[in-house]
């Protein structure tokens, strides 16, 4: 099968408490998802058995989990494990460990990242680590340069303590351009993760601009459905997209806290 014809979903944080923002799924919500998931007889598979395994692996997907939150451990896993499934994990590397403050805080509201010796337990187990670059800054505003460094340095600082090679990039808000695709080649990356929608489409070009959907906490089970190929996607296609467009929010605004306060967090009132 076709590297573009696996369908990839993409989780953030999984937990039961609340956040204001929209990516956070409910423990429920994911169990259920992984039971549509095996009503439909889906094999999760990771990057490495791409490379690695040219035997055709039946009905595959990919699970992958951007940022790397500590409710992967807590939440997510014991329920992957229920079900005898895998995934891809992607930590920022500058913020192993540490809180999420990369991100636009709202209110109090911060979340811990898994440390190194989390992420090796989790790689033992079979799943699969990928990088997600170092700072989480939007690659489209770098030079080629500073995007190569970004890539190139997350990557063997992840190989270097993980001691496995890391195969897949997944690009922070998955924007991308011309020269991200060039770096991610050139740093010995085998697939690079996008968005839904992008421009600089190249036929040949397609392991790097590999499109996912993103499950939202307001995603249905028949939204899911949709996202995972089983119903007609083009109604939930444009949804997204339209989401992706509003998430950028979040990469301006996180430019304009750097602008203004290098070291210091916006507070943003709910
Ligand atoms: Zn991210």
């Amino acid at each position: 099968m076709q590297i573009s014809q696996i369908p990839i979903i993409n989780y953030h944080k999984i937990s039961p408490s609340f956040d204001i923002g929209i990516t956070t799924r409910h423990p429920r919500q994911f169990e259920n998802d992984l039971e549509i998931l095996k009503s439909y007889k889906f094999n999760t598979i990771t990057f490495r058995d791409i490379t690695n395994d040219d035997s055709e692996i039946s009905n595959p997907i990919i699970i992958t989990f951007d940022d790397a939150y500590e409710t992967i451990k807590t939440y997510a896993l014991p329920i992957m494990q229920s079900f005898g499934y895998k995934g891809v994990i992607y930590p920022v590397t500058n913020f192993i460990g540490r809180y999420n403050d990369w991100d636009v805080q709202i209110g109090k509201f911060k979340f811990k990242h898994l440390d190194w010796k989390e992420l090796k337990d989790i790689q033992e187990i079979g799943f699969e680590i990928g990088s997600h670059t170092q700072s989480h800054e939007l690659l489209t505003q770098m030079s080629y340069e500073r995007q190569f460094r970004e890539l190139s340095q997350s990557k063997s600082a992840l190989e270097d303590a993980l001691g496995k090679e890391v195969c897949s990039v997944s690009y922070p808000f998955g924007r991308f351009n011309q020269e991200t695709i060039q770096c991610a080649e050139k740093a010995g990356y085998k697939y690079g993760l996008a968005s839904l929608y992008f421009k600089h489409i190249e036929e040949n070009n397609r392991v790097y601009t590999l499109k996912r959907f993103n499950i939202y906490r307001f995603d249905t089970g028949n939204q899911f459905k949709m996202k995972i190929g089983i119903k007609n996607s083009q109604y939930i296609y444009y949804r997204d997209w339209l989401m992706q467009k509003g998430g950028l929010g979040t990469a301006l605004l996180q430019s304009l806290r750097k602008r203004m306060n290098p070291n210091g967090i916006i507070k943003i009132n709910p």
